[in-house]
């Protein structure tokens, strides 16, 4: 870790106050905190204590005098070939007409606002309207299935609820508003309204009339009309957004609003290395946290335009992000390393025939990203090219390059160092004792955790503490779940979720560690490794693979010596414990939307059983390709 890095990680450590203080200064605070850090009842954390603040007013009034022009939002849908922006003025515009229906409807400070959208700008001002009015919005994920939703309702009971007719995919039409009505006669506490926007997407929809509310029709009424901020004492919550966990029932992450503010726009500043009047582009979905942090709120906070995209990486062909970098001269792109495994297996022209000349940064988080994928894509776009780590707990990143502070070499295969803010520690499992370098341990942070991060389990204290900070009886630290080492310079490498090890006969091993390994194998654009029931050794591991090149799985013979192929490559990198029971080739691997892989559900099939919700399944064929192998 370099010296530069070193000191201001240490500073925000050592001196939390002082440092956050500082950071705080980058938003506006309508009445100042009259305390940086109240930590009297650990694990919880409240900060900027009695401070006065408004999410909506730092992402839209703020900025009215300078930039009421700029364009906050570029919409773009390449499902509806529709492409347009919205200035700062007409967010402004848009989001207080929202809010003026909000509050029509009864919806005020602390009341929930369940918002189960497709991508499109109405999300974003129903997100922000219920910040100006300190409602409290939960962003369902619109693939999210009816009984799913269900249980979200019925865990935060919303007074409203923000839906649209329908939403698109790949071409699809992928019906909403029945799915709503569906949700709400399983929920137990439905709320009064459904306000829903219609894009013309669904000829027909069942209409009730005391619940439902035509989103267009309604707000005429409003035209013009300007809604008061209300300012919410900064630890007040600003949104929850379930996630899943080990446990069937998803848990609310809630956030608070101060924290998470200034936490934002300092990320943008010393990890994004984003300035003010600069275009970002996030291609998450505003349902996930990164959604809802960088589609949204910290571009937004920091005055810059958000592109806001609706559609598929490869249509209409595998370079409209390009594409799209070059005629917006996005500066910051954020993405996953899924949706790069996915153009990595495209023509490099998709690429070359553009120019990124704008851009400074690519951005990948949420799964690890392999060496080959990161040095792929470093060599396409010739830009630097970083992986960073965190989870929807954190809300910002908690491993990661700083490029806004310094510049870092890169190491492929590592999301580099701990954030500012961030008391990371790699503990051995045994003892809660700190890993010596290279040695694996938990991943796992000292409370009190930083500005931004979760600030309990929604409606559940216990819950939080239970969850994430009881992993030691001899340390109060909070988990993240995962495997990790920190290498001999400070780099840190994510190995895997603490739930997805492997136990081969009394070894354990994480599932990445073997994905990594065959990763390297030239042919392979994709890995997945579970371990699977074994009668003499506990588990096994088994590995499902996508080749690049489709042509060879017609060839057994080639086949079967490129699974041997793959089979010595885990040899020789982690040795025969660690050597895949059994290889199989298939053309994709189950996801969820988000690009998690559905191990579970593998695992399940390979040992026969049920294999669970599928309800986040981005492609029913892959698990169904999954069963076929078992069936054979
Ligand atoms: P989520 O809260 O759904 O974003 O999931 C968070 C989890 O995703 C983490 O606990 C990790 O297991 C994984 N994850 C996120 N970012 C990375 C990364 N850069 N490298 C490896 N794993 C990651």
């Amino acid at each position: 870790m370099s010296k530069k890095i070193n000191e201001f990680h240490q500073k925000s450590v050592d001196k939390p106050d002082e440092f956050w203080a500082e950071q705080a200064k980058l938003i506006h605070w309508e009445s100042d905190f009259d305390q940086v850090l109240d930590y009297s009842r650990p694990p919880f954390a409240k900060w900027f204590l009695n401070g006065k603040t408004n999410l909506c007013f730092n992402a839209i009034d703020r900025h009215l005098e300078g930039r009421s022009k700029q364009s906050a939002i570029v919409y773009i849908s390449t499902e509806t070939n529709t492409e347009r922006a919205i200035s700062y003025q007409e967010l402004y515009k848009e989001v207080n007409i929202f809010a003026a229906l909000l509050k029509k409807k009864n919806v005020g400070r602390g009341d929930r606002v369940l918002i189960y959208m497709p991508m499109i700008p109405e999300a974003v001002y129903a997100m922000l309207a219920c910040a100006r009015i300190g409602a409290i919005h939960s962003v369902v994920f619109g693939g999210f299935a009816a009984a799913s939703l269900a249980q979200r309702v019925d865990d935060c009971a919303p007074k409203v609820m923000i839906t649209a007719d329908a939403g698109m995919r790949g071409g699809r039409i992928i019906p909403y508003k029945g799915l709503v009505d569906d949700a709400l006669e399983l929920a137990q506490k439905p709320p009064a309204h459904v306000i829903l926007v219609k894009r013309g997407l669904v000829e027909k929809l069942d209409w009730n009339e005391e619940r439902d509310v035509d989103y267009r029709e309604a707000v005429k009424s409003f035209d013009g009309e300007e809604v008061s901020v209300e300012w919410l004492e900064s630890n007040e919550p600003s949104y929850i957004l379930y996630t899943s966990g080990t446990t069937g029932k998803p848990k609310g992450v809630q956030r608070d609003t101060g924290g998470h503010a200034v936490a934002l726009a300092a990320s943008m500043s010393h990890i994004y290395d984003a300035r003010a009047g600069e275009t970002i582009f996030t291609t998450s979905d505003i349902g996930w946290v990164v959604g809802h942090s960088y589609i949204v709120y910290a571009p937004l906070i920091m005055g810059m335009t958000t592109i806001l995209y609706e559609g598929l990486p490869t249509t209409p062909d595998p370079g409209i992000w390009w594409s799209i970098v070059e005629k917006y001269n996005v500066n910051v792109l954020f993405s996953s390393p899924t949706a790069i495994r996915v153009l990595k297996k495209q023509d490099p022209k998709f690429i070359d025939s553009y120019s990124l000349d704008s851009l400074r940064h690519l951005f990948l988080a949420g799964e690890p990203l392999d060496e080959s994928t990161h040095r792929w894509i470093s060599n396409a776009i010739k830009k630097p090219v970083h992986d960073h780590f965190w989870q929807t707990e954190t809300g910002w990143p908690v491993l990661t390059p700083m490029p806004g502070v310094e510049k870092t070499a890169v190491k492929y295969g590592s999301p580099s160092f701990p954030a500012y803010g961030y008391n990371l520690k790699v503990l051995r499992e045994s003892d809660a004792s700190e890993a010596d370098p290279n040695e694996k341990g938990l991943v796992s942070i000292v409370p009190p955790l930083p500005p931004g991060c979760m600030s309990t389990v929604w409606g559940d204290d216990e819950r939080f503490v239970k969850t994430y900070f009881s992993t030691f009886d001899s340390k109060l630290v909070y988990s993240t779940f995962d495997w990790g080492i920190r290498d001999q310079d400070g780099y840190h490498f994510i190995l895997g979720r603490t739930d997805d090890v492997i136990n081969v006969a009394g070894h354990r091993i994480g599932t990445r560690e073997i994905e990594e390994a065959i990763q390297n194998n030239g042919n392979i654009a994709e890995v997945a490794v579970v371990g699977v029931e074994d009668a003499l050794k506990g588990q096994m591991p088994i590995a499902f693979v996508v080749r690049k090149n489709f042509a060879d799985e017609d060839d057994s013979e080639k086949s079967e010596l490129h699974k041997k192929e793959i089979m010595k490559q885990v040899d020789q990198s982690l040795g025969a414990i660690a050597r895949p029971k059994a290889v199989y080739f298939v053309s994709m691997l189950p996801k969820t939307r988000s690009g998690k892989l559905l191990r579970r559900s593998i695992q399940a099939i390979a040992e026969d059983r049920d294999p669970g919700d599928l309800t986040t399944l981005e492609d029913l064929a892959a698990i169904e390709e999954i069963i076929k192998v078992f069936k054979a």
